[in-house]
């Protein structure tokens, strides 16, 4: 199984500490977020949530923004962590994989895949998988009965 390699996973430990969210959306998955990055530069990472899931990353230059070198040919890690803090924030487990079918291996039953791409290199995703672990209780404890799914086979 193929996730993320290991300076990959260094690099989005430092930054799952240094998210500050500033916005958003009606689910309450984040939108827009603070990341600090190396050497006490601080990213801003904008997602896009459509068909699947768009990042953009923008480094504070003191003088205006530029885009984040990483999110030119890839989703950059910044965006990576703000993608794992939101799912994290929502008692979600999520887990980023560099192929779809790893994805698949990963994602249980009402757990959800989405495509993620960087808004400059729409041809090199990345595979969120994000599932549920207090799901099923949840649905009961909202009076939706699990037969529901047995009406429908
Ligand atoms: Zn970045």
């Amino acid at each position: 199984m193929k996730t993320l390699d290991r300076f990959q996973r260094a690099h989005l430990r430092v930054a799952l500490d240094d998210i500050k969210p500033i916005t958003f959306d009606d689910q309450n998955r984040i939108k827009t977020a603070f990341v600090s990055g190396s050497r006490a530069k601080t990213y801003q990472v904008i997602v896009r949530r459509n068909a699947g899931i768009t990042t953009e990353c923008l480094l504070d230059t003191g003088a205006g923004n530029k885009n984040c070198k990483g999110s030119s040919s890839a989703v950059c890690y910044h965006a990576l962590a703000v993608l794992l803090y939101s799912a994290k924030n929502l008692e979600l487990e999520a887990s980023i994989c560099q192929r779809k079918v790893d994805a698949e291996l990963l994602q249980r039953i009402h757990g959800e895949i989405y495509k993620v791409t960087s808004i400059h290199a729409p041809n090199n995703p990345l595979w969120l998988v994000v599932n549920d672990p207090g799901g099923e209780k949840k649905r009961k404890d909202k009076g939706e009965s699990s037969t529901d799914y047995t009406a429908i086979a």
